[in-house]
Parts: structure tokens; C-alpha cells; sequence
């Protein structure tokens, strides 16, 4: 059988005792090789699935396992060794005053070899085409490219597992594409799960599998493809048609594409 890499166990959680449950009876799995989405409307639960894989949070009831480690108050610092977080705004996370140094920060801290810091500063810039930016200093650099070096200093220090939490919402459309493209090429490229976690359903498209979220529960676990067969479930639950697939809607209506497409 496949060893599941995160994994989820009839996980419910609230904020407090007098909160609402935000996640109820939440089980799902994550393959290590996997590029899973986690989509559902704005509190739906996303980010704290996100909180609760890195032992930021804990459930008060199930259990959630990564890497085969349970995660508790005991195991965190095992837990997030695996896991790299790159989060919306990518200001936020910047360290160092040149691209370089940012990089190197989180392998400094880490007491990394100084042949092996340069391999992995090199290795983790050139997966997400940044390596001719080594001087240049972060805050001048486009949207999508900060958010490349941000990802780039999370590859740096070897994650299994990278999630990116809404990590394209504060992006122009240049820059949501070129992080989509740079996920695609470092999940080719580098032997780890991704998970990203978004409101957009654009952003599923390219993913292994899609975990919808709904009023804190799994909704529907499918493919891309299928989740975009339930167009109007999914504007019930609040979530808007992709653009391809209105565009793909559009040029049936017209007559230029038959009805056979597979966002149709
Ligand atoms: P999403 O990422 O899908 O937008 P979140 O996981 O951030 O959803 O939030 C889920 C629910 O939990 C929302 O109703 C939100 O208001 C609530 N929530 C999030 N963070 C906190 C917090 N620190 N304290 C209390 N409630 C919170």
C-alpha cells in the first residue's frame, strides 16, 4: 500500500470553548510525491489545516500525522523540519538584504556547512529561475519574483513537504502564472508533496488532486477535471467558474469548440 504522507484522522478543531468548530470530522491523505489543492470559499478552514500540519494548533479531537509522525506538543520541531510554509505576502518574509542572503538565512541558522549553504543557495534559485538575481535586493523585485525567492528559501532547507498558503493572492495575473509555473517546474524537478491552498479556482488546474473544503468539512475529494464538472455546486458553495472554463463555455456557444472539452 502507498505510505501516505500527511494525513488527516477524523481531525475537528475550534478556537476556544465557547467558538464554533471550524474543522468537523476532517480526514483526508497526501502522497509524498502529490501536488494537492485545498480550495473552498474565504473561512472555510484552509489556513488552519495549514496551522494544524505544522503544529501551530492542535486538534481537540483526531489526529494528524506527518511523515508517520504523530504531531503533538512533543513532535513539532520533528514535524517541521518537513514542512516549508510560504505564505500571501511575500514582504513579510524577507530576512536579508540581498536575494543571496535571504536564502542563506534559514541554513545559517540551521549551522549548515558553509560548500554545502552555496550548493543548496545555488541549487534552490536555479528551481525557481532566480539564480541570476543573486545581489539584487528582495524588496525591489516584482511581486511574482519575491515570491519566487520566498519559495526558494523554503526549498533551501529541504522540506518533504511545501505548503503554500494563498501564496498568489496579493499577485497581478503576471504573477499568479509565474508562480503556477514555477510550482509545476520545482514539483517536476524536486522529489516533494506540495500542497496549495487558495480560493481561486484557476489555481487547481494543474494539480494532482483537489481537496474542496465547505463550512469546515471535506466537500469533495476529486480530480481538477472533476471538480470542474459540478459548476453550479460549486457557485453554491462560493466558489466562481474558472476562467477556462467560461472560456471554454464561450467558444461552445459560438460553435468553435464542440461540446466534448474536458472543463465543459
Ligand atoms: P480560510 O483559510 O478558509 O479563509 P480560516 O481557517 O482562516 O479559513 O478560518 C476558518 C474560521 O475560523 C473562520 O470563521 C475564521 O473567522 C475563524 N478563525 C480563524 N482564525 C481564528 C482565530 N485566531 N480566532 C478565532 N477564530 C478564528
Amino acid at each position: 500500500m502507498r505510505e501516505s504522507f500527511i494525513e488527516f484522522r477524523n481531525v475537528s478543531f475550534r478556537y476556544g470553548e465557547e467558538q464554533p468548530w471550524v474543522l468537523k470530522d476532517v480526514s483526508f491523505v497526501i502522497y509524498p510525491d502529490e501536488w494537492v489543492a485545498i480550495i473552498g470559499h474565504n473561512g472555510s478552514g484552509k489556513s488552519t489545516i495549514a496551522k494544524l500540519i505544522n503544529g501551530l494548533l492542535f486538534p481537540q479531537e483526531g489526529e494528524i500525522f506527518v511523515d508517520g509522525v504523530h504531531v503533538n506538543q512533543d513532535s513539532i520541531w520533528d514535524v517541521r523540519k518537513n514542512v516549508g510554509m510560504v505564505f500571501q505576502n511575500p514582504d513579510n518574509q524577507f530576512v536579508g538584504t540581498t536575494v543571496r542572503d535571504d536564502v542563506a538565512f534559514g541554513l545559517e541558522n540551521r549551522g549548515i556547512p558553509r560548500q554545502e549553504m552555496i550548493d543548496r543557495i545555488n541549487t534552490s534559485l536555479t528551481a525557481v529561475a532566480m539564480n541570476d538575481y543573486f545581489l539584487h535586493e528582495p524588496h525591489r523585485l516584482s511581486g511574482g519574483q519575491k515570491q519566487r525567492v520566498a519559495i526558494a528559501s523554503i526549498l533551501a532547507i529541504s522540506p518533504k513537504v511545501v505548503i503554500l498558503d494563498e501564496a498568489t493572492a496579493m499577485l497581478d495575473p503576471k504573477g499568479k502564472l509565474e508562480i503556477m509555473r514555477t510550482i509545476t517546474e520545482v514539483q517536476d524537478k524536486l522529489d516533494l508533496a506540495l500542497v496549495t491552498i487558495t480560493h481561486d479556482l484557476n489555481e487547481i488546474t494543474l494539480a494532482d488532486r483537489v481537496i474542496v473544503m465547505n463550512e469546515g468539512q471535506v466537500w469533495l475529494e476529486a480530480t481538477p477535471r472533476e471538480v470542474f464538472t459540478k459548476k453550479e455546486e460549486l457557485r453554491r458553495i462560493g466558489l466562481d467558474t474558472p476562467f477556462i472554463s467560461k472560456l471554454a463555455d464561450e467558444l461552445i456557444s459560438i460553435g468553435l469548440v464542440f461540446n466534448n472539452h474536458p472543463l465543459s
